[in-house]
């Protein structure tokens, strides 16, 4: 129930991928009803929704057969995604964006036509140019020094276009839109192998599979710089964002920055292995990428709980467990 006694709905789009599952559980036990949607159940564990659909979001038939119900807030979190051997090559840059602005175009248009109030969309820290990120000692990622836009992937193109879709139905439609640039959000039950990995599920699996006196390889000469958020960290940032009268586009990040070595060492402490570290070629994306949690900390009073190693250690036990229940009994 909610403060007036009230139970809210929600519709979570995504509800099978990594941050979309967690959204799913924090809703619930804040007692929403809960409806989900996706292309897949999550991966590691069953959903916690009211209401399950598998379904196809590029599909304007099956997103408007969605809205059986009215819901009260919208959580738009399903993209074509994936880690820098995904994003970053350029080889799947036409779906990439093909699927996500198809998704972003059919979920804005049936919530308009349904005059759902509120909607939060997912957008992401590579929509800032790449002319700021050069410097891995300092980057710059303020929210209003997006334009001159030069995001440095297709991927960080779609989110800027889609940002500039929904704040466009937000002033033609009176939706109340709230967009929230995601930053490297990474915990437990996210994806850890298979191709669409990021960095810090990628390690901790490398680490994990490593022989006591192994090796482990990173991308590029590893002195690039990212921060990272703990996943229930940045759900409690997107439920404030919601319940607030703040629109965005905001960042969802730690301010904690850190270089790939170093995220890589950090790893190897916790495992207590003393693995070599191999740098190979690889894509890596921009050369420094931080949050400033300046604009966040100002509208919602927010700002991350956990450490960057408690987020680290809770994800290593997580992706180690994986790594040995998926090693094949002798
Ligand atoms: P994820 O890949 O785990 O989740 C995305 C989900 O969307 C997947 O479960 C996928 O099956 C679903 N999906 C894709 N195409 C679909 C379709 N056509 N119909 C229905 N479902 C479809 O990714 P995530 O890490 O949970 O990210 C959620 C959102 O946050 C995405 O929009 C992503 O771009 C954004 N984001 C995430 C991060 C991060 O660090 N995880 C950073 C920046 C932005």
């Amino acid at each position: 129930m909610t403060d007036s006694g009230v139970m809210k709905a929600a519709l979570v789009c995504g509800a099978g991928g990594f941050i979309g599952s967690h959204l799913v559980k924090y809703l619930k036990a804040k007692n929403y009803f809960v409806k989900g949607v996706d292309l897949k159940y999550p991966e590691f564990s069953e959903s916690h929704a009211d209401d399950f659909i598998i379904g196809d979001l590029r599909d304007p038939k099956l997103v408007d057969s969605l809205f059986d119900r009215g819901f009260d807030e919208v959580y738009q979190l399903a993209a074509d995604m994936g880690g820098a051997g995904y994003l970053f090559t350029g080889d799947s840059d036409a779906d990439i964006m093909h699927n996500s602005v198809l998704i972003n175009l059919n979920v804005l248009k049936s919530c308009a036509d349904r005059s759902i109030k509120k909607m939060f969309y997912s957008s992401s820290a590579c929509v800032y140019p790449e002319y700021n990120q050069l410097d891995p000692g300092n980057p710059n990622c303020v929210e209003d020094t997006v334009y001159p836009a030069q995001p440095d992937s297709e991927y960080g193109w779609e989110k800027l276009f889609s940002e500039r879709l929904y704040f466009s139905f937000m002033r033609n439609y009176g939706t109340d839109v709230k967009v929230a640039r995601f930053h490297n959000i990474f915990g437990p039950e996210g994806t850890y192998d298979g191709g669409k990995e990021k960095v810090p599920a990628a390690l901790a699996r490398k680490v994990a599979q490593a022989d006591e006196f192994g090796e482990i390889e990173i991308w590029g000469d590893g002195e690039q710089t990212r921060s990272f958020l703990y996943i229930d960290d940045c759900i409690e940032a997107v439920y404030r964002l919601m319940q607030s009268d703040f629109n965005g586009p905001v960042n969802i990040g730690s301010d904690q920055l850190i270089s790939i070595n170093n995220l890589a060492k950090q790893y190897l402490e916790i495992s207590g292995k003393n693995l070599k570290v191999r740098h190979i070629e690889g894509p890596q994306g921009v050369r420094g990428r931080n949050s400033d949690n300046r604009l966040i900390f100002e509208k919602l009073n927010w700002k991350p709980k956990l450490s960057l190693r408690q987020g680290l250690e809770k994800t290593y036990c997580w992706i180690s467990e994986q790594v040995l229940q998926s090693i094949p009994n002798t």
